[in-house]
C-alpha cells in the first residue's frame, strides 16, 4: 500500500439508490443524529446508554486516561440478561415472541419473552448448582438452537463470561480455546442437524477434555438435540462431570433475581475467525457493548419491535451472532428467527421458504451466502413470497457490486434498501454503514461512519488521504463496544491495533475514499497485491470478475512472480449451467482488463467448484496463495471443509 495512488479510481460504480420515501419519513434515526454526535460525541453516547435499564445509571462516559485501555460508563451498574429479557416482561411484553426457532428438519418452536425469562432463570440456577461463580469462564460449543442463546444469557445473568466456539471447529481448536480462557464449565449438545443428518458435538468435547490445559473443566452440560447414540458417535459419558440439560435445568426454579454488575465487568471472550493467523481472544465488557449493539440494531435496521420480524443468518458462534442474534435484538425487544441448518437443506429455496413462513421483514446475511444464491439461480427465490421484506443487510466481507444488485433485485424486489455494515469481532458492533432512512446507497460501499463513530483512511505516514485516494482504514476515537484487550495478552492488544499509527486504531483493512468522501473497503491489508509497482486490491479484481455474467464468485491472490513482483491469480466459481469450455479464461481476462485496465488482468484464472472458507464464510486467501505458489498449506484448522483444498490442488497441473 505504499503508493495509494495507483488504481484507486478503479471502481466506477455510478448506481445510486435513495431511501424509500415512507421509510425515510418514519425512520428511527434521521440525519440529525450525525449532527448531534459531531457536536458532542460523548454526550451522544451518554444519551444512547439511556436505551438500557441501569441499576446505577452512569455519571461518567469515557475514561481514556490509560489509553488504549478504555472504560465506558465505568460507575454504572446493570445486568445484561435483565436488559434483554426481564425488563420486556415487566413492560407488559411477556407474550411477544422473542425467538421463532426453525430446525433444519422443519421442527419449530416459538419462545415468548415470558418463557425466555423462565428458561434463562432456570439455566442460571443450574449453573449456580454446578458451582459457577461471577467471573468464571464458561465455554459454549453448540448448534444453532434456542438453548445456545439461553445459555449465553444465563452466563451474562451471573456475570460469568462466556466463550463460544463454533460448532464446526475440531476438538483441537476447542481445546486451545478452553485452555486459553481457562474455562470451568462447557455447555454443549449431543449434536445438531446439518445437511440433513445429525452432526455430533459431544465427542469433540470429550476429546478436547483429554488434552493438556483443559483440566479445570469440572462440568459438561449437555443438551439433547438429536437423540443420537453417544457411544456410536464416538463419545463417552463421564459420571460426575457430564450432566444432561433436561435433567439439571428443567428441575430448577423458573425465577432468579439478577445482580447488577459494573459496566466494565467482562461479558464474553470471542476468538477471531482466524482468517489471517492465530486466533485472538477478544474481550468485550458489559455497558458499552450493550449500548452500541442496541443502538446500532435500532438505527441501522430501523427496527420497529411491534411489527418487524428480524432474521440474522449468522452462526451465533461468530460475533455477528453475538451482537445481532443475542444481544442487539433481544435488548430491543425484537421478534427474531433462529434457524439451525444450512441454506440448501433439504432444497436451495430453504431460506426463502423461512422468510415466507415467518413474514421476515429485515434480513441480515453475508456476501458469501448471496453469491451462493446467485450461483443456484434467480428462479429459486422467485418461487417464494418475499414481499414482507423491507430492509436487507450485509456483513463479513466487501460485497461485490454485482452481488449487491442481485440481492436488491431478486430478494428485495428492487425496492428494499441494503445496509452494508463494516465492523469486526474487535469493534463489537457496527461501525460503518448507510442509515436506511438517510443515506443514498452505493452498491459495494459501506460508505460512512455511524453517528458517534470516527473513522477515516490514512496513508503510510498516518496522514488522512484526500477524497479519491486509498490507504488504511483507521478509527480515530474510542467507541463504546470496542474490545478492551486480547484476553491475557495486553501487549498483543497494543501491538496489533494501536502501534501502527499513533493514537489510532488500525483495523487491518485497506480502504479508499471516493470523490464524495464515502469509504469503500478493499479487503485486508495482507490481501493487497503489488503488481509491476502498482497496488491492486483483491476485492476490486474479484468484483470485476463477478460482474461477468458467467461468474458467481471469485477469489484473487497475488503469487510471487519474477517479472512483476506478484502476479494476479484468480479462482472462479461459475454460475449454475455455465460450462467451463475453451475460450472462457480468455474471455474473463479480457473482461477484467476492460473493467479495470490491463494492469489488473489476471495472469491465471482457474475455474473451481468450491473455495476454501472459514466457518463464518470468508475466503481464506492465504491458502490459495499457498496453492498458487506451490507451497505446503498453512494452518487449515479453521476451514469449513478441508477437502476443498485437495480438489483445488488436484486441478492445478492442467491450468496454464
Ligand atoms: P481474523 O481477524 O482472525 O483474521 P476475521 O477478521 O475474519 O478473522 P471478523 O472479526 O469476523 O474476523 O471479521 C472482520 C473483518 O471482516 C473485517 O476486518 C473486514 O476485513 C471484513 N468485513 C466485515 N464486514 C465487512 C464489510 N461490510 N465490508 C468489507 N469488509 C468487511
Ligand atoms: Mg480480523
Amino acid at each position: 500500500m505504499s503508493e495509494p495512488s495507483s488504481l484507486s479510481n478503479l471502481l466506477k460504480e455510478e448506481r445510486r439508490f435513495d431511501p424509500p420515501a415512507d421509510l425515510a419519513a418514519n425512520a428511527n434515526v434521521t440525519a440529525a443524529a450525525y449532527e448531534q454526535a459531531a457536536e458532542d460525541r460523548l454526550g451522544f453516547w451518554a444519551e444512547q446508554a439511556k436505551r438500557l435499564t441501569w441499576q446505577t445509571p452512569p455519571t461518567q462516559t469515557l475514561d481514556w486516561s490509560n489509553a488504549p485501555f478504555a472504560k465506558w460508563f465505568a460507575d454504572g451498574k446493570l445486568n445484561v440478561a435483565y436488559n434483554c429479557v426481564d425488563r420486556h416482561v415487566e413492560n407488559g411484553l411477556g407474550d411477544r415472541v422473542a425467538i421463532h426457532f426453525e430446525g433444519e428438519s422443519g421442527d419449530s418452536r416459538a419462545i415468548t419473552y415470558a418463557e425466555l425469562q423462565r428458561e434463562v432463570s432456570r439455566a442460571a440456577n443450574a449453573l449456580i448448582e454446578l458451582g459457577v461463580h461471577t467471573g468464571d469462564r464458561v465455554a459454549i460449543y453448540m448448534p444453532m438452537i434456542p438453548e445456545t442463546v439461553i445459555a449465553m444469557l444465563a452466563c451474562a445473568r451471573l456475570g460469568a463470561p462466556h466463550s463460544l466456539v463454533f460448532g464446526g471447529f475440531s476438538a483441537e481448536a476447542l481445546a486451545t480455546r478452553i485452555n486459553d480462557a481457562d474455562a470451568r464449565v462447557v455447555i454443549t449438545a449431543d449434536g445438531g442437524y446439518r445437511r440433513g443428518k445429525p452432526s455430533a458435538l459431544k465427542p469433540a468435547v470429550d476429546e478436547a477434555l483429554t488434552k493438556p490445559g483443559t483440566e479445570n473443566v469440572r462440568s459438561v452440560l449437555v443438551v439433547r438435540r438429536t437423540g443420537q447414540d453417544l457411544a456410536e458417535a464416538g463419545g463417552t459419558w463421564t459420571e460426575g462431570r457430564d450432566v444432561w440439560w433436561h435433567e439439571l435445568v428443567e428441575r430448577q426454579s423458573p425465577t432468579h433475581t439478577p445482580e447488577a454488575f459494573d459496566a466494565e465487568h467482562p461479558l464474553f471472550i470471542l476468538y477471531t475467525s482466524g482468517t489471517t493467523g492465530k486466533p485472538k481472544g477478544i474481550l468485550h465488557t458489559t455497558g458499552g457493548y450493550l449500548t452500541q449493539v442496541s443502538y446500532t440494531h435500532h438505527a441501522v435496521f430501523d427496527l420497529k419491535p411491534e411489527t418487524d420480524v428480524f432474521w440474522c443468518t449468522a452462526d451465533v458462534g461468530w460475533v455477528t451472532g453475538h451482537s445481532y442474534i443475542t444481544y442487539g435484538p433481544l435488548s430491543n425487544g425484537a421478534t427474531e428467527v433462529l434457524y439451525e441448518g444450512t441454506p440448501d437443506t433439504p432444497h436451495q429455496g430453504r431460506w426463502w421458504e423461512i422468510v415466507q413462513k415467518y413474514g421476515v421483514t429485515i434480513l441480515y446475511t453475508a456476501p458469501t451466502a448471496i453469491r451462493a444464491c446467485m450461483k443456484w439461480g434467480d428462479d429459486i427465490p422467485a418461487k417464494y413470497d418475499l414481499s414482507s421484506l423491507r430492509l436487507l443487510g450485509s456483513v463479513g466481507e466487501p460485497i461485490n457490486p454485482e452481488a449487491w444488485i442481485w440481492y436488491r433485485k431478486h430478494i428485495g424486489a428492487d425496492r428494499t434498501p441494503i445496509v452494508d455494515t463494516w465492523w469486526q469481532t474487535e469493534t463489537g458492533a457496527m461501525m460503518l454503514s448507510p442509515l436506511p432512512g438517510v443515506t443514498a446507497t452505493k452498491p459495494g460501499s459501506a460508505q460512512v461512519a455511524l453517528p458517534g463513530i470516527a473513522a477515516t483512511v490514512v496513508d503510510d505516514d498516518a496522514r488522512e488521504v484526500p477524497d479519491g485516494a486509498g490507504g488504511y482504514l483507521v478509527l480515530t476515537e474510542p467507541w463504546p463496544s470496542m474490545l478492551r484487550t486480547i484476553w491475557g495478552d495486553d501487549q498483543r492488544y497494543i501491538d496489533t491495533y494501536w502501534s501502527r499509527f499513533e493514537g489510532k486504531y488500525f483495523a487491518g483493512d485497506g480502504a479508499k475514499k471516493d470523490s464524495d468522501g464515502d469509504i469503500w473497503l478493499l479487503g485486508r491489508v495482507d490481501d493487497v497485491m503489488l503488481v509491476s509497482g502498482h497496488n491492486i486490491s483483491t476485492t476490486e479484481v474479484e468484483s470485476a470478475l463477478v460482474s461477468h455474467p458467467k461468474v458467481a464468485e471469485a477469489a484473487v491472490v497475488g503469487a510471487t512472480d519474477p517479472q512483476t513482483t506478484q502476479a494476479i491469480c484468480a479462482f472462479v466459481i461459475l454460475r449454475g449451467g455455465v460450462e467451463e469450455g475453451a475460450g472462457l479464461v480468455d474471455e474473463l481476462r479480457a473482461h477484467v482488463a476492460q473493467q479495470l485496465g490491463p494492469i489488473a488482468k489476471p495472469k491465471r484464472i482457474m475455474p473451481v467448484a468450491e473455495l476454501p472458507k472459514t466457518r463464518s464464510g470468508k475466503i481464506m486467501r492465504r491458502l490459495l496463495r499457498d496453492v498458487a505458489e506451490n507451497r505446503d498449506l498453512g494452518d487449515v484448522s479453521t476451514l469449513t471443509d478441508s477437502s476443498v483444498m485437495d480438489l483445488i490442488q488436484a486441478k492445478l497441473p492442467s491450468t496454464p
